[in-house]
């Protein structure tokens, strides 16, 4: 455990008349908030306001008072309604300068595209004097890095970001995050590391792990759930990248001996087919997936995995009449051992059957029973009930994300 530091705040401000207005969701204030928390940060406040000068220079103002660190998004394009920067020149006082090495950037971004510099775009490489640029690798406008002294002799530190969610997003990973770190005094240096879980739900999850997830844990341990899969993002500050992996992997040991029947791999983007895909592949098996009913999400995720050996294919298919017609057979599970004999497969992984969904009502889908069936390459033909109701947005997926998570069991039973 590295030393407890002391607990910082944060406020994050919006900024556009297209937030205010209710034309486009602020999603940039989630994203920073989320990241913000995993730093050990305390996000006090959410602040969203329009495109006029007096009313950023207002909010920078208040925020400044009553969180320590700022993250602001939008306003620094090179339109008229680009008014972040004017407004934080009018904050501190200070005049707008023109920075020598911003101004090649923005040039080589236009001329990389092949396109002339719009006059306007000069602002971009204004300055309020005695403020820090924050590097944009992905667009013409840097970001902006000031402090602001406070009456009482302590200090707020801004940060403002483009708009575009993907700039801001890489900005504060490629730069803010470690700026914080500084701010809080913990060491400059930060890795992440996610590991997926399957199988229970979050309150249940948050109980098993307890004291581990409390906000001021270091290294933190944070945790998201997206449809009924749970991720739990470690993330680890330090004096450099070595101290940040044994600290991750300590907590890394911690979190398994907890949940192990859940876990299922790692990696923000790791999913369970990923994981069917690499056991098939390392067994040299492969799996064809029966989906009957409105749905097919798992041929569509088995897809994703592009060219692979282990996946020979989805059948979604009304009714298992339709399978029957097709490759004959007088029970259901004879055609599909018909069917594992004319294509070669080891394995077959049916969800009979995906629920109609009222996306109307917007309310919980009554539970009902779904069979689950997995025919083995010894022709075995297995089967599970589970009954699932839930969210019409979540419901189908869930009963996906359920017949893996068997799936993957029955593959570890056999070896
Ligand atoms: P640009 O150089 O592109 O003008 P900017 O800093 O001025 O950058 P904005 O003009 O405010 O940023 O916004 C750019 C884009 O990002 C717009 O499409 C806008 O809708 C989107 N955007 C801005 N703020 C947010 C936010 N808080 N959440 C989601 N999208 C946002
Ligand atoms: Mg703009």
């Amino acid at each position: 455990m590295t030393q407890k530091a002391r607990q910082l705040t944060a406020e994050v401000i919006s900024i556009g008349d297209e937030m205010t207005s209710g034309a486009r969701l602020d999603t940039n204030a989630q994203w920073l908030s989320r990241r913000l928390g995993e730093l050990g940060i305390a996000v006090t406040f959410h602040s969203t306001v329009g495109d006029t000068l007096a009313h950023n220079v207002d909010i920078f103002q208040l925020a400044c008072n009553r969180a320590d660190i700022l993250v602001s998004t939008g306003g620094l394009g090179p339109t008229r309604d680009d008014l972040t920067r004017e407004a934080l020149a009018t904050l501190v006082d200070q005049p707008l300068e023109m920075d020598p090495s911003a101004m090649e950037h923005i040039e080589q971004m236009f001329s990389r595209r092949k396109r002339d510099m719009p006059a306007r775009n000069r602002v971009q490489a204004m300055f309020p004097r005695g403020s820090k640029q924050i590097f944009n690798p992905q667009g013409t406008a840097p970001g902006i890095d000031m402090i602001i002294p406070r009456a009482d002799a302590t200090q707020a530190r801004i940060f403002a970001l483009p708009g575009v969610p993907a700039e801001m997003k890489g900005m504060f990973d490629e730069s803010v995050a470690s700026r914080i770190l500084e701010t809080k005094g913990t060491g400059t240096e930060i890795k992440q590391h996610v590991m997926k879980f399957f199988g229970t739900g979050e309150s249940d999850m948050e109980n098993r792990l307890g004291s581990m997830i409390a906000r001021d844990r270091e290294p933190r341990v944070g945790i998201t759930v997206s449809t009924a899969t749970i991720s739990l993002r470690i993330t680890a500050t330090g004096a450099n990248q070595d101290d940040c992996q044994s600290q991750i992997d300590e907590t890394r040991r911690e979190i398994m001996e907890r949940v192990p029947q859940f876990y299922f791999g790692e990696g923000d983007r790791y999913e369970q087919h990923d994981a069917i895909n690499e056991v098939l592949i390392a067994r040299d098996q492969s799996l064809m997936v029966v989906e009957y009913g409105p749905a097919a999400p798992l041929g569509d995720w088995f897809a994703k995995l592009g060219d692979t050996p282990a996946f020979k294919g989805g059948l979604s298919l009304a009714n298992p009449m339709q399978l029957q017609t097709m490759f004959g057979g007088n029970t259901e599970q004879e055609t599909l051992k018909l069917l594992q004999a004319k294509c070669e497969l080891d394995w077959i992984l049916v969800v009979d059957h995906y629920p109609q969904l009222d996306h109307e009502a917007h309310l919980p889908q009554p539970a009902s029973e779904i069979s689950l069936l997995v025919i083995s390459p010894e022709g075995d033909c297995l089967i599970r009930k589970e009954t699932l109701g839930g969210h019409p947005d979540v419901l189908q997926p869930r009963i996906a994300k359920a017949a893996m998570a068997w799936l993957r069991q029955v593959l570890a039973d056999r070896v």
